[in-house]
């Protein structure tokens, strides 16, 4: 059963509307933070692609590890 809570990120958000975190004076995606907490390790030249429409939530927003998809490429934006 597909999970489609939007995890609203409640911190700041990026020029892209990624949320943001900092880990020391790092700054680190909030989406990419939660999916390793939750999934494991992003593989190494692996991105991260919210896959849900926008009918269905938030976007870039959310953190929410089930509605991201790995993706060898780092495309952003999908055309709505
Ligand atoms: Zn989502």
């Amino acid at each position: 059963m597909e999970n489609t809570d939007s995890w609203q990120f409640a911190g700041s958000l990026d020029a892209y509307g990624y949320g943001r975190l900092y880990s020391g004076n790092k700054e680190v995606k909030a989406h990419r933070a939660f999916y390793e907490a939750y999934e494991g390790p992003i593989p190494v030249g692996m991105y991260l692609r919210h896959h849900l429409p926008p009918d269905r939530c938030i976007g870039y927003a959310c953190c929410n590890p089930d509605h991201q998809q790995l993706n060898n490429s780092p495309k952003r934006r999908i055309p709505s």
